[in-house]
């Protein structure tokens, strides 16, 4: 039987991606969910391309989520009459709120968030071009910010801004991002990506936003803010889900503190019930080669074991030379790093007691699958919760969440360890419904005949709710005929 990867992963579509073509070889390399990253490209062109790697996903019976990123207020300068400047050490260079968006020159350049002028004072460093450009404020006069060059360089048109240390107090949902919401809601998107949140009320509000405009997805917070650290845990949950989006977090605190912050976040996102997805120059050489680094094989492997439930792949997939062997490489190290043991075994909340039923449920099963030679377990769910809570643990048995409602079986792409199944409940009968469910995984090669599998679900009369677990032998299972409404 194959071995399942369990790590899932997300990858952004762009230009290297945008053929039907390349998305089938995607899909078939083993692509979880897409990204659609909304800093580039008009809306009607992505409803479509959510659309089409829809359909795509269903000839080949695979589920694919589609999660929208939105821009976010990323803090850009303007732009400059020749496009790029070399800006020497030591010289002045003036960020200019006033001054018009294409007239940069080697002096000054123009800034699209006009209030960069109050969130900064004389001392302060500023960071742009992701770290590339090092600038220190001497002094801020009215809505210039004067400033002197102490790492130099090529600078061109609308590179982004980080104060080192954060602290910059642009709103977390631009205007964009808003009317993005309600194209992410029309294209019934899994997930939403806010890009710099601040606190636990902006997530708040982009999920009001998204159901307001009828959208059903999960929330991601992007951990990217240095700010967002001091109020951790409560951003995750407020979130279904979060990025550690080593990208901007990495400028704003310093590259030498991402590692322990990666492993940081990872813990608390699982420890609270909350996914989490590792993001940002995973096999970044991948962009032009066909083989990754060393240290990019040992980056990803090394996500998967801090228990990350999804690797993103960003311009390797989007505008890289090498879209499909990125995800077949990312592929096999993940399959790799998940068959070390210390990642196989779980100390997970064995001293904690369990808010819920369900939760009690999961976590049961999870002990039990753990402690006996189980081969799957089958998780009838509605809303996706069960088999999330038990991916919270680690383990290296498949969990498959039965479902009848396509929007679960979507959600579900992102859990580590959780495989999607539609399945629809047809009877009431519960030995039958066993057996269904046990024969569903049977037909998909996942058990055969003397196999220990787990079941676990609800009341039939009442949707939702698992509060029930039956541990079956493949094979040996009693016929459900004459047995009438069983009472597990
Ligand atoms: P981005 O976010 O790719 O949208 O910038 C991820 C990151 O900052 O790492
Ligand atoms: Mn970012």
């Amino acid at each position: 039987m194959t071995v399942r990867r369990r790590t899932k992963i997300v990858a952004t579509l762009g230009p290297a991606t945008n053929s039907v073509d390349v998305i089938d070889a995607i899909i078939e390399a083993g692509v979880d969910v897409v990204r659609l990253n909304f800093s580039h490209g008009e809306a009607s062109e992505k409803l479509a391309l959510a659309e089409l790697v829809r359909n795509r996903a269903r000839a080949y019976g695979r589920q694919v989520g589609v999660l929208v990123d939105l821009q976010g207020p990323k803090i850009r300068i303007s732009r400059f009459k020749d496009d790029k400047i070399i800006l020497e050490e030591n010289a002045t260079f003036v960020l200019d709120a006033e001054l018009d968006s294409d007239a940069g020159d080697q002096n000054h350049v123009g800034i699209d968030y006009k209030s960069l002028p109050y969130d900064v004072k004389r001392g302060d460093t500023l960071l742009l071009d992701d770290g590339r450009i090092v600038l220190w404020v001497n002094e801020v006069d009215n809505l210039r910010v004067i400033c002197r060059v102490i790492v130099g360089g090529e600078l061109s048109n609308n590179k982004g801004i980080n104060r080192q240390g954060g602290g910059l107090s642009a709103a977390a949902l631009t205007d964009k991002d808003k009317q993005d919401i309600v194209t992410a809601a029309k294209m019934q998107a899994d997930y939403i990506a806010v890009s710099f949140p601040r606190s636990a009320a902006d997530i708040d509000y982009a999920r009001k936003l998204l159901r307001d405009a009828g959208g059903y997805g999960g929330i991601i917070a992007k951990i990217e803010r240095a700010e967002a650290l001091d109020v951790l845990d409560e951003i995750i949950i407020a979130s279904d889900a979060v990025m550690v989006a080593r990208g901007d977090l990495g400028v704003e605190v310093g590259d030498a503190a991402l590692p322990p912050l990666q492993k940081n976040i990872i813990q608390h996102a699982r420890h609270l019930n909350r996914v989490v997805i590792t993001a940002t120059q995973m096999m970044e050489s991948m962009i032009s080669n066909a083989i990754p680094t060393r240290a990019e094989v040992f980056d990803v492997a090394n996500a998967v074991l801090d228990g990350t439930d999804a690797v993103m792949l960003s311009g390797e997939t989007a505008v890289g030379k090498y879209p499909v062997k990125v995800i077949e490489a990312v592929d096999r190290i993940c399959l790799q790093a998940e068959q070390q043991r210390e990642i196989r075994v779980s100390r997970h909340r064995v001293d904690q007691q369990f808010q819920r039923m369900d939760e009690a449920i999961a976590m049961a099963a999870m002990y039990l699958a753990n402690h006996l030679d189980v081969k799957a377990i089958a998780a009838l769910t509605e809303t996706g919760s069960t088999p999330l809570w038990m991916s919270r643990i680690s383990s290296g048995i498949p969990i498959f969440g039965l479902t009848p409602h396509s929007e679960t079986r979507r959600k579900m792409t992102l859990y580590r360890g959780v495989y999607p199944v539609s399945f629809t409940v047809a009877h009431n009968d519960h030995a039958t419904l066993n057996l269904e469910a046990v024969d569903e995984l049977k037909r998909r090669g996942v058990v055969r005949d003397g196999d220990i599998v787990i079941i676990t679900k609800g009341d039939l009369e009442v949707q939702g709710s698992t509060n029930a677990m039956k541990l079956v032998r493949v094979g040996d299972m009693v016929e459900p005929k004459n047995l009438g409404k069983s009472c597990e």
